[in-house]
């Protein structure tokens, strides 16, 4: 009998561990009070600061648009990009996660607050664009991370996924290159097969990290020449402007 009792404490205990402690942990530090803690909404999310209305960088609070795009070096094809964190830390380890570790549930655990913070950010849509994969790169992972974030957004807030944009040109990682680089490499990139699901549509164009908007812009590029009306470009994580001063972050 005792043995019976000390095997269901025990599987209780390996339960609890497995549905709830993980459900309790911040998704950016692991440690308590999920899915996002304070501390890491302090760090990465960042309330007390704006986003650059151009390329969704961090920036002051006081300033609608960050010195590159005040310098014209911004996309130009959006109608506002906007982005949830700072991509450091505890935000560059989940997403690449997300990416590269085959976790793309991870995504599930900060749909609410991610959904909830995007809506009070961006106009509501027709509709959600994920940036596409190309199918070389889709067959290796087995799932578009930014499909995955879009899948989110259309289980809390109800918007649907549009189809249509497809990648045709697999790019080698960007991460080296200069943003002019980065948008000659993007060229023709990006193909939209079916603008009837597109055509006097707004969208949410939604990536996982942007850093200078040179995907946004390719994708959006293309959006636009098959007829959408408005693209807000949304992502998990984008940079920090690089002036802000301490005190300001
Ligand atoms: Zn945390
Ligand atoms: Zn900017």
């Amino acid at each position: 009998m005792e043995t019976v009792k000390a095997f269901r404490k025990e599987v209780a205990k390996i339960t609890r561990a497995l549905w709830y402690t993980d459900e309790e942990a911040c998704v950016f530090c692991g440690r308590e009070n999920g899915p996002i803690c304070p501390a890491c909404t302090t760090d990465y999310l960042h309330p007390e600061l704006g986003r650059c209305k151009g390329c969704g960088k961090l920036i002051a609070i006081t300033k609608l648009r960050c010195l590159d795009c005040e310098a014209g070096k911004g996309p130009k094809q959006l109608d506002q990009v906007t982005a949830w964190g700072h991509y450091s830390g505890g935000v560059r380890e989940f997403v690449q996660n997300v990416k590269f570790n085959a976790h793309p549930r991870e995504v599930m655990k900060i749909a609410r607050p991610f959904s909830d913070w995007a809506i009070r950010q961006l106009p509501a849509a027709d509709g959600i664009v994920a940036v596409p994969m190309h199918a070389t790169r889709l067959a290796e992972r087995g799932y578009n991370q930014a499909e995955v974030i879009s899948s989110a957004l259309h289980w809390e807030l109800g918007l649907s996924i549009l189809p249509g944009v497809e990648r045709i040109e697999p790019t080698a990682s960007q991460v080296p290159l200069s943003r002019q680089e980065r948008l000659h490499n993007l060229q023709g990139a990006f193909v939209v097969r079916q603008p009837e699901y597109l055509e006097g549509r707004s969208v949410w164009l939604v990536d996982d990290v942007t850093t200078t908007g040179a995907t946004l812009e390719a994708v959006a590029e293309v959006l636009r020449s098959s007829g959408v009306r408005s693209i807000f470009g949304l992502c998990l994580a984008a940079g920090l402007e690089k002036k802000l001063v301490p005190s300001q972050i």
